[in-house]
């Protein structure tokens, strides 16, 4: 049996919001916000450095991957600390859910970061940096409502970058004196669209 769905008797059907395959092979790195999300997608080029998730596990960090590369589609618990390696150098603690895929191509390595899924939610996210030697927490900021306006949160974050970069004692553990290395700001190239 074929079900062709609901087809409304008069006017012309919505398009299907469908774009992120289009945006998948233009290879490049941007951010949307539809509806109660605010998704990435990223592509690299073969040989070019990957996209890869970590989470922060106690004072462990485990990166989310297969041994040989294969497509992933992983939830990062809200509350769990995340980073995506070559996206940004600071580590992302969210009160809601998200979704990360990887789908490896011919064409190269396709990411999705898909944050929300939930009425008011990111209404809060936290922004830091953890001991590369030890693992305990160095910096961390919180941001309010970030899903409210999105670019904000995006530009707080990289002068929150600036701020923590700026600062040796900042970036300096309390725990075993290990100096965390200055660090990466959010890549984006390109402006963050909102529907
Ligand atoms: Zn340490």
């Amino acid at each position: 049996m074929v079900t062709l769905g609901y087809v409304p008797p008069q006017g012309r059907i919505p398009s299907p919001d469908m774009s992120h395959a289009r945006i998948f092979a233009e290879h490049r790195s941007k951010w949307e916000v539809r509806g109660q999300y605010a998704i990435w997608t990223g592509s690299r080029a073969p040989g070019e450095a990957r996209y890869r998730l970590l989470e922060r596990v106690g004072r462990k960090v485990a990166p989310i991957e297969w041994p040989n590369g294969g497509a992933v589609m992983h939830r990062i618990a809200a509350d769990r600390e995340f980073m995506v390696e070559n996206l940004a150098g600071y580590w992302l603690r969210l009160d809601v859910d998200s979704i990360w895929i990887e789908a490896p191509s011919s064409g190269g390595q396709y990411c999705m970061l898909i944050i929300g899924g939930s009425t008011g939610k990111p209404d809060a996210a936290n922004v830091g940096w953890v001991c590369p030697k030890c693992g305990s927490s160095l910096a961390f900021k919180a941001f309010g409502r970030p899903l409210r306006d999105f670019p904000t949160f995006l530009t707080s974050a990289d002068k929150w970058v600036d701020e923590f970069n700026s600062k040796p004692e900042a970036r300096t553990c309390q725990e075993c004196g290990t100096v965390h290395p200055e660090s990466q700001k959010l890549a984006h190239d390109n402006a963050l669209e909102s529907t």
